[in-house]
């Protein structure tokens, strides 16, 4: 979770996965997530291009695979299986596309069940709709573990979306540079036609 985003999703904060050293409040004077990481990395820091990271500081080793602290807290075999049901999260499997709608304030639970979901073979679905129209908000944990299981499609051949962020969510991934790994539709018919490459890419919500 490099990248630590405010309650409010506002800003944003750098944390060195190493030594948990943390540069705060840095949209507010560098705006977006590259212009902080191409500073922060002129002075030392290494690691992943993207928000998520992992990333240590200057002071810091790196080992040869760095693992972040979300990866670190979440990739150990869950307490709760996958397959329980959760009130704040529905599966939804449409032929080729695995639909998950979250809802409510998330817990660290969730992200863990989460993390177990869509860290699994993917089996016979090649794309991910992730619908956030019922939460205000991700902690930063979530969106790591989203924009994680995004890229794993993308290697497979698929697409990853999310469906009806709001206004503050679209606004925290543009800030976090995300939003081209997790681009938002309005709705999930825009989002599978989308998904099924029967829309082009420049049609997504802003
Ligand atoms: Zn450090």
């Amino acid at each position: 979770m490099t990248a630590l985003l405010t309650r409010d999703g506002a800003d944003f904060s750098l944390v060195c996965d190493g030594c948990g050293w943390v540069a705060g409040n840095l949209a507010a004077s560098l705006g977006t997530w590259d212009v902080a990481w191409g500073l922060f990395g002129r002075d030392g820091w290494r690691g992943s291009e993207l928000a998520i990271g992992p990333h240590v500081c200057g002071g810091c080793e790196a080992p040869a695979a760095l693992v972040g602290m979300v990866a670190r807290a979440l990739d150990r075999r869950s307490v709760t299986p996958a397959g329980r049901p959760s009130p704040r999260m529905v599966v939804q499997l449409l032929s080729d596309v695995r639909a998950v709608c979250l809802r409510g304030d998330l817990l660290p639970a969730d992200d863990a069940r989460l993390w177990d979901l869509l860290g699994g073979e993917p089996g016979r679905y090649r794309h991910l709709m992730v619908d956030v129209s019922g939460v205000r908000r991700l902690s930063s944990a979530t969106v790591g573990v989203l924009v994680r299981a995004s890229r794993r499609t993308s290697e497979r051949g698929g697409r990853a979306c999310l469906v009806g962020a709001a206004v503050g969510l679209s606004s925290a991934l543009r800030m976090l540079c995300l939003d081209q790994v997790l681009p938002g539709h309005a709705d999930q018919v825009s989002a599978l036609e989308w998904l099924r490459g029967r829309q082009p890419v420049r049609s997504l919500v802003a």
